[in-house]
């Protein structure tokens, strides 16, 4: 039995959870928000344990000085040293890694790099990792990436038709987003399957969100591309767009590249139509009568439904259909309207007392061409899996 912490930080946040594995039990979790200032907010879970405290937190390692302290004080554990690992969750690995690995040099070194490619997430990764190095220099680390579980997609899943030389140069290509999750969601999706062959399209929907067509545990294509900005409509991004839009719109309304890449990440997707992120009110405000807000849900799931459609051809077939994330595992309604565009073409049909469930269920009914399962994510268990297969603990 091994106790490791799955970590997820970003740029003045740190998200924790400690398993005790190999029975992948949560022993306690929370998070460090607002690093940096005088009201930071610190939340903690444990078993009959919650606490929630504004305090003043310098920096990520003073955060992890205060999750640890916190876990000694309450005696969740006895001794630092039972945590024999910590994995981290890390957004781009790039071309470099196609597994999570140990946290070294090169690991740091290549994930520095990167960070050009992974603005937001990158930098504050190794933030954390550097924090949690200095507070426990005697565990060892594990790097998992989002993108490594679609280094298995082929060239022409991954290549752009563009000058060959900005590959070549500047890494060009789809990397995909989310890996973690599509990984873990094919791996308990597997067991809706009595065959270990097996075709699944993954669908995780959150305020980012992309799909994964996944065959016999492999991803063969992914919706997100150089960066999370491509693929499928989001809470505020835009998805694959023509890129013409850009310069023309540049032009026209003369911003710089760097507004209008701000705008397609920040200000578009359901925000871009509504004023709002939050799929519940966008779908508020179309039930009040807000006409944009009837145009972006029906975009949002046109968009989804294309991408079905072309990983079912690209699969050549489908088994399983999986809704995960925010509103893949709670949106009764969005998942309905998905599941009403495919039952013409694709015989999808859903048992419809089962189409508001929230919990791991299978909701397709007997007669269905393709099962659907909602089934809930679980990024930092597939990190403690990881960390505790890498560090052959
Ligand atoms: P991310 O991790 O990308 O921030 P999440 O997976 O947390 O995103 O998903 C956030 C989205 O999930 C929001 O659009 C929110 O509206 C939606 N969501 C969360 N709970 C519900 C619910 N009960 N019903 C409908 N949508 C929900």
């Amino acid at each position: 039995m091994v106790k490791i912490m799955a970590v997820n930080a970003g740029s003045s946040s740190l998200k924790f959870k400690l398993f005790e594995m190999p029975s992948e039990k949560v022993i306690c979790s929370g998070l460090v928000g607002r690093i940096s200032h005088d009201d930071a907010e610190f939340k903690f879970v444990a078993d009959k344990k919650n606490i929630k405290k504004t305090l003043p937190v310098k920096d990520h390692a003073n955060a992890v000085q205060l999750v640890l302290d916190t876990i000694l004080n309450e005696k969740i554990i006895s001794s630092l040293d039972e945590i024999q690992g910590v994995g981290h969750r890390i957004v781009q690995g790039g071309k470099y890694f196609n597994d999570a690995v140990i946290f070294d040099d090169y690991a740091e070194q290549k994930i520095e790099e990167l960070i050009s490619l992974a603005p937001l997430h990158n930098g504050p990764h190794l933030v954390g990792y550097r924090a949690f190095k200095k507070v426990l220099p005697q565990v060892k680390n594990v790097a998992v990436f989002d993108t490594s579980y679609h280094q298995t997609m082929e060239p022409q899943d991954y290549m752009y038709p563009v000058p060959y030389e900005w590959y070549e140069k500047y890494d060009v290509r789809r990397y995909g987003a989310h890996g973690t999750s599509h990984n873990f969601l094919a791996i308990e999706g597997a067991k809706y399957l009595a065959k270990n062959e097996n075709k699944i399209i993954c669908c995780h929907l959150g305020s980012g969100a992309s799909i994964t067509a996944i065959k016999d545990g492999k991803c063969v294509a992914t919706s997100m591309g150089l960066t999370p900005l491509g693929g499928i409509m989001m809470g505020t991004r835009c998805g694959d767009i023509d890129p013409s839009i850009v310069t023309y719109v540049c032009e026209k309304s003369k911003i710089t590249p760097s507004e209008m890449f701000e705008i397609l990440n920040k200000k578009s997707g359901f925000m871009g139509y509504t004023g709002f992120d939050d799929s519940r009110e966008v779908i508020d405000a179309m039930n009040n009568g807000n006409e944009h807000a009837k145009l972006a849900n029906d975009l949002w799931v046109r968009r989804i439904c294309d991408f079905i459609g072309q990983y079912y051809v690209r699969l050549g077939g489908v088994d399983l259909i999986i809704f995960s994330a925010g509103i893949g595992e709670n949106s009764g309604y969005l998942r309905q309207r998905i599941i009403d565009e495919l039952t013409p073409s694709l015989g999808v049909k859903v048992d419809p007392s089962q189409i508001n469930v929230s919990t791991e269920k299978l909701i397709s009914t007997p007669d269905s061409k393709i099962k659907v399962a909602i089934i809930p994510t679980n990024e930092e268990l597939m990190i403690a899996r990881d960390t505790v297969r890498i560090l052959k603990l």
